[in-house]
């Protein structure tokens, strides 16, 4: 709960946040709000990006409990540290996309569709998402408050923090593949460029 925050504004956020998520034009901009069968906290850890070794899951501290993933070949890990051990997990992938692909994403059903299309998807997945957290965290404040509305459960909370966490990375992904299909072009000249060196020096 955000200190300070008078209820006559919670409402009125409220009153806002519903009518966004309501209005024709979200329903428009929002591709799908189902985002497939994966369950969100169950995140499969990438292989490390520095030396292709198996990262692991570990709790770093007890009080608070924190998570971090760490790398069991080179000791490569994110900088900070997680609340869950799932989102440990999501922030490792995070550094780690040499050996993802948003093709192969569990969720959003990105499998056919090229990075521009997939962009799109996932970022009206994100609005749609951030909306539901913004309305989930204004109605927790409004439940403690007045006891009017009953509050959202944490589990939904954290379903609906994890689901945007899985976006942000979508979105890292996509990005990294059409960077890679920028730079392809270039690579390619180099490597004709060296076998022309090759050629002129054999
Ligand atoms: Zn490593």
């Amino acid at each position: 709960m955000r200190r300070g925050m008078t209820l006559a504004y919670a409402h009125e956020k409220r009153k806002r946040i519903l009518q966004e998520l309501r209005s024709d034009a979200h329903y428009r901009a929002t591709d799908t709000i189902y985002y497939g069968e994966h369950d969100p906290f169950d995140v499969p850890l990438a292989d490390c990006g520095t030396c292709g070794g198996k990262p692991t899951v570990r709790k770093v501290s007890a009080k608070p409990i924190r998570w971090r993933a760490v790398c069991g070949g080179c000791g490569n890990q994110h900088k900070a540290v997680s609340k869950w051990p799932w989102l440990a997990a999501l922030n490792w992938n995070g550094i780690n996309l040499a050996s993802q692909d948003y093709h192969a994403f569990p969720m959003f059903g990105l499998s056919t569709l090229d990075p521009d299309a997939a962009r799109e998807v996932v970022a009206s997945i994100r609005r749609d998402l951030e909306l539901r957290k913004a309305l989930a965290g204004i109605e927790t404040t409004i439940a403690r408050k007045t006891g009017e509305i009953s509050p959202p459960g944490r589990t939904y909370q954290q379903r609906l923090e994890a689901y945007l966490q899985w976006a942000m990375l979508a979105l890292r992904l996509v990005k990294a593949e059409k960077m890679d299909q920028r730079e392809e072009p270039h690579s390619k000249t180099k490597d004709r460029a060296q076998e022309l060196i090759h050629t002129t020096c054999g």
